[in-house]
């Protein structure tokens, strides 16, 4: 009837070996757990976990994601102080180094990698240099980056590191993980307040499954999601790490140029080097509501407007995955360009900086 029914049981050994996968993709020796569900599930775990009440935590706002994190930390009864930047740009080193250098009190610390819903990316092996000479703890949001960018979580000083399967690895939207490190767990093993026996719990899995030396699941595991992931990562190792992130530099790339060459819509992250790997946020041009131009457009293609306040002006090619391919980067300034009186040399451009991007 169907090849998704009637399975044979995913065993612990099974379970385990992807965790491995996942650890190395990551380049950690910390411990990685695999949570059964979408990433925000590890990264409210995380938070939930890691967030003492009465502590003070700096939280950096670079795009949707770290509004969501300052509440959650907030509702732990952590006083949050937010770090926001303009969502076209990146943070810096030196921002951070400056709220830390008047807070010594702050001991925990969050940020998102690359932000594919504002097409941003932060600079996280120098802000991690900061946060670790502060001594605080660093989570990291990679759900948006792994795959796509470099993600040396050990050799970065990251002590949580979250990531998903479906933006770069092309995987399932089910299963995701988090890696972390032995300062975390100090950290999390004397938060009174961490979860425990409860879907949130960090500390469970480390009980129940690693410290007792995953030989035996705690529930049943999402079998579909978890076989998906084993495939995503075998998919990875095939095509190299390396290889995976080059092409999704090269869309980024090729979809920055054609846009360049679009008349009426520019980019809405200007400098290069603050642009995410894995989305392309552009803003329509003056009076072209970006909610009504994608409507018109065919849906096979990863375009869509931006999300809340940015659903008028912005637009997202969301080049990660399978879509991270040249074909597909034509395919969307092809569509774009229909759509207005000046867009020659679009296809050339792109192609030109797809081709320089996998050269260098
Ligand atoms: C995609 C993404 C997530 C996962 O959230 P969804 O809204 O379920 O897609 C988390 N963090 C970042 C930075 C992301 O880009």
């Amino acid at each position: 009837m169907s090849t998704f029914l009637d399975l044979p049981p995913l065993g612990a050994a099974r379970f385990a070996a992807i965790e491995d996968q996942v650890a190395e993709l990551l380049q950690t020796r910390a411990d990685v757990i695999v949570t059964q569900g979408e990433a925000l599930l590890p990264l409210e775990a995380a938070i939930r976990s890691a967030a003492h009440p009465g502590s003070t935590a700096l939280n950096i706002v670079t795009g949707p994601y770290g509004q969501t994190f300052g509440n959650w930390l907030r509702d732990c009864g952590s006083k949050a102080v937010d770090l926001t930047v303009p969502f076209s740009t990146a943070v810096t080193a030196g921002q951070v180094a400056e709220v830390l250098a008047g807070r010594p009190e702050i001991d925990f610390v969050s940020l998102v990698h690359a932000e594919a819903a504002t097409g941003n990316t932060n600079p996280v092996a120098e802000i991690a240099d900061v946060v670790r000479e502060h001594g605080a703890l660093l989570m990291l949001d990679a759900v948006a980056s792994v795959a796509a960018e470099p993600l040396p979580t050990d050799a970065w000083g990251v002590d949580l590191c979250v990531v998903g399967g479906q933006k770069a690895m092309a995987g399932p939207a089910g299963v995701s993980a988090v890696s972390v490190s032995d300062r975390a767990w100090e950290r999390i093993l004397a938060n009174p307040a961490a979860p425990r026996r409860s879907y949130l719990s960090l500390l469970d899995w480390k009980e129940r499954w690693t410290d007792a030396g995953r030989t035996v699941l705690p529930h049943a595991p999402a079998q579909l999601e978890m076989l998906a992931l084993g495939a995503c990562l075998d998919r990875i190792e095939a095509e190299t790490l390396a290889g995976t992130i080059a092409r999704h530099r090269a869309a980024a790339a090729a979809t920055r140029a054609g846009v360049r060459a679009l008349g009426g819509f520019s980019l809405f992250v200007p400098a290069d080097r603050d642009a995410a790997p894995v989305a392309t946020t552009i803003r329509t041009p003056p009076g072209v509501d970006a909610t009504a131009l994608v409507a018109g457009l065919d849906r096979a293609l990863p375009i869509q407007a931006g999300g809340g306040a940015l659903a008028g002006g912005m637009l997202r090619v969301n080049h990660y995955g399978r879509a991270a391919a040249l074909d597909t980067v034509l395919a969307c300034l092809t569509a774009l360009a229909g759509l207005v009186p000046d867009a020659d040399g679009v296809a050339e451009a792109a192609e030109a900086a797809w081709t320089a991007a996998l050269a260098g």
